[in-house]
């Protein structure tokens, strides 16, 4: 198999998951208990607490733990609406869906949603920004994109907006570029474990200190009264080490998943004349080639994947399969590509056990593949 997918989950790391068995098995203390075991899950969690806000140029107390990203976005946003006092959200098309279904709930109940342009490279346009800059707004952009890897420009909004608060869904850059929240100008940051070769379910949102932010959901104290729910010593633990390993190798990693995505761009583009590549070569993360044909109709983009997998390759597109039919993809629609064209793209995600093997391997599947599926 040629795992080329690793933006939409990774492979849980040896050493992130030693660390975790010791919480899972015999520390199962509940860290809001008083006694031994629950205060050495206080202790862990707490370390890792305030490793994790370092990484992020953050205070530990800014930080609190979720089940994950979607959680993390969707706290954000109707945390903010809810009891934040804001009533306008300002977000961009190309977004996760973490962030654009709760923008469709609230604006169903009255917040007031506005969409940014992007530009063909998928990068949202800021200018306009100022007229909505209030202490009543919410802007919502995202650090970098899950289809393409197109990093956007978040620092650019704070430069138009010093009122506005300001989140990002920082899922997918997280470990593998910068994500530091004074640079940024950033009030809410959301990241999660599992893209980073950690545990699925865990992460965790910035919260930057001074924001009158109230519980999403209610129930126990835990987080400082900001998340409800025994917190998951195991899952916070395996964050922490991800976290840890991310970081430390983040030159390294960058430079071969750089590498990696490259080559695969340099054979894809030399052997199909008709492709077009939807990652820009500048202002990406490096681990993400997204990929489409310009002579989509004569391609059956819908058996892409499934060939692909029966030849032993994943990897993964960005349209969404609804009632039985493939939609295409909402990012590379914003950006301008027919319909055709953006039912049927690639999106490769390399990680970092990801060999040049794999690479040439997945080229040639891929290139024959589409020469065959031509009619
Ligand atoms: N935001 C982005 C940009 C993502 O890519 C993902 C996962 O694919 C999420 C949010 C959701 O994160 P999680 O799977 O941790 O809920």
């Amino acid at each position: 198999m040629i795992y080329l997918d690793n933006s939409a989950t990774t492979r849980i790391d040896d050493a992130v998951f030693d660390a975790m068995v010791p919480w899972l098995r015999d520390g199962y203390g509940n860290a809001s208990s008083p006694y031994g075991p629950g205060r050495a899950a206080r202790v862990a969690i707490e370390d890792a607490r305030t490793e994790l806000a370092s990484y992020l140029n953050a205070h530990p107390a800014e930080l609190i733990f979720t089940s994950g990203g979607t959680e993390a976005n969707n706290t954000a946003l109707k945390s903010m609406v809810h009891w934040g006092g804001v009533r306008t959200i300002v977000t961009s098309p190309t977004e996760h869906h973490a962030i654009l279904h709760p923008c469709e709930v609230l604006a169903a109940s009255g917040t007031a949603v506005s969409f940014l342009d992007v530009d063909e490279r998928g990068v949202v346009q800021t200018d306009g920004l100022a007229t909505f800059d209030a202490r009543d707004t919410l802007v919502t952009i995202m650090h970098a994109n899950n289809e393409t890897g197109v990093l956007q420009p978040v620092e650019a909004v704070r430069g138009s907006m010093p009122e506005a608060f300001i989140h990002t869904d920082a899922v997918q850059s997280f470990g593998k570029v910068a994500v530091d929240v004074q640079a940024l100008g950033v009030d809410l940051v959301s990241i999660s474990a599992h893209k980073i070769h950690g545990p699925k379910g865990i992460g965790a949102l910035f919260i930057r200190k001074g924001i009158d932010f109230q519980a999403h959901q209610q129930g126990g104290a835990q987080e400082r009264n900001r998340r409800a729910g025994t917190e998951p010593t195991a899952l916070i633990v395996g964050f922490q080490v991800a976290a840890r390993l991310a970081i430390t190798a983040m030159d390294e990693r960058y430079r071969r998943m750089r590498r990696h995505t490259s080559m695969l761009r340099d054979i894809l583009t030399r052997e199909l004349p008709s492709l077009r590549v939807n990652t820009p070569v500048d202002g990406s993360l490096p681990n993400i080639l997204n990929v489409s044909f310009m002579d989509a109709d004569r391609l059956d983009g819908e058996a892409i994947l499934q060939l692909l997998d029966l030849r032993g390759v994943c990897v993964s597109n960005g349209s969404a399969c609804v009632s039985g039919s493939q939609q295409p993809s909402h990012v590379l629609a914003a950006m301008g590509l027919p319909d055709a064209e953006a039912k049927a793209a690639i999106r490769f995600s390399v990680g970092k056990d990801t060999t040049d093997d794999d690479i040439f391997s997945a080229a040639a599947i891929t290139v024959d593949l589409i020469r065959n599926l031509r009619v």
